[in-house]
């Protein structure tokens, strides 16, 4: 099971798009993202005008993704889908751009992955809507300026911290995703189950929801292995008793803890007698870059009450040794 969806397969890519919301009024959550960005579509609507370029960032699965084709949606345009580790030429963008109509929307995903010259690239495209593309070669050739129509720029990152400024400037909305809480994701599965069409009793929602990581495509993704073992090990429909079955046979954290969750937590214990530790040397000891930690895993782990920042490091708190059954050392010594 690889609930974070980097290896999912086609088919599953399919179902996730099935079970992708397409307009605000499914959207659940992010409430205060949300009521802004109604607001900034309602009122570009009303002029005609292009969305100010958008800027989402947050940890993977939380709807970034989403949030763009709603948009677009929501605006009544196109949509045109890259990312920044795909875009390696300025004439990649410039193919891109050109092909944009009036008020489409570009979403640029991992756009903190934009080598520098396809971003310098992007600069005057998102300011003056204006590009130079290179005509002929050899000795004929030149650059001229070409207009491109007013379009939307939207961006997605899990690494703010790695944006550069000039571009996180050119951003007129900037909004942050936060984890789901797990009430919002037992409404989510709820709702996927249904475009599913396999029955789910309310207390089996909430229990899958409790274990995905505050994270609707982990919860989407469980909710899927669950409804295997529901047709195979079952009548077909998931109630606590084999949503619970379920969970186990998948070695589901009973938190939602991933993995390397875990590891890190072990690691601060093991290796560190609990912290306090400092960020590069929690990295350095679970081969994780200090960024990735710091944005994809630490968020989740402090709001859960596992992990503590200090002046001085991390620190797990009780809540992590209870976790992963471990027994505070070092009592003599406080
Ligand atoms: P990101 O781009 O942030 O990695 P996605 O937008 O791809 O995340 O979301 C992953 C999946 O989670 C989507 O397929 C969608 O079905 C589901 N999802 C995300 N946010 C929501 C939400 N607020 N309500 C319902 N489903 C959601």
């Amino acid at each position: 099971l690889d609930p974070t969806g980097s290896h999912f397969s086609h088919e599953e890519n399919d179902v996730e798009r099935a079970l992708r919301p397409l307009s605000f009024d499914d959207f659940a959550g992010q409430d205060q993202v949300l009521e802004n960005l109604k607001i900034f579509v309602e009122a570009a609507n009303q002029r005609d005008d292009a969305l100010d370029h958008a800027l989402f960032h947050g940890p993977p699965g939380l709807g970034k993704t989403t949030l763009a084709h709603i948009l677009a949606n929501e605006l009544g345009v196109g949509i045109k889908v890259t990312s920044g580790p795909v875009l390696d030429k300025p004439g990649d963008l410039a193919g891109l751009l050109t092909n944009l109509d009036e008020r489409d929307v570009l979403f640029i995903d991992e756009i903190h992955r934009l080598s520098p010259i396809v971003e310098e690239y992007l600069y005057s495209a998102m300011e003056d809507y204006k590009i130079d593309i290179m005509i002929e070669t050899g000795p004929n050739a030149r650059t001229v300026q070409i207009n491109l129509a007013p379009f939307t720029l939207i961006g997605a990152t899990t690494r703010s911290g790695l944006l550069t400024a000039p571009m996180r400037a050119r951003f007129g909305i900037q909004s942050r995703l936060q984890y789901y809480s797990t009430e919002l994701l037992s409404t989510i599965v709820t709702r996927s189950a249904d475009i599913l069409k396999v029955p789910i009793d309310e207390d089996a929602a909430i229990e899958i929801a409790g274990r995905s990581r505050g994270t609707p495509r982990i919860a989407n993704a469980l909710l899927r292995r669950v409804r295997d073992f529901a047709q195979i090990k079952g009548n077909g429909s998931i109630d606590l008793k084999i949503a619970k079955y379920s969970l186990k046979a998948l070695n589901v954290d009973v938190n939602g803890l991933d993995e390397m969750d875990n590891k890190i937590l072990l690691t601060i214990i093991d290796k560190f007698k609990g912290g306090p530790v400092g960020l590069t040397t929690i990295a350095t000891a679970v081969s994780e870059s200090a960024e990735t930690i710091e944005e994809v895993y630490e968020p989740f782990l402090i709001q859960q009450g596992f992990i503590m920042r200090t002046p001085r490091g991390r620190e797990v708190t009780e809540l992590a040794y209870q976790h992963l059954g471990k027994i505070k050392g070092n009592i003599i010594g406080g």
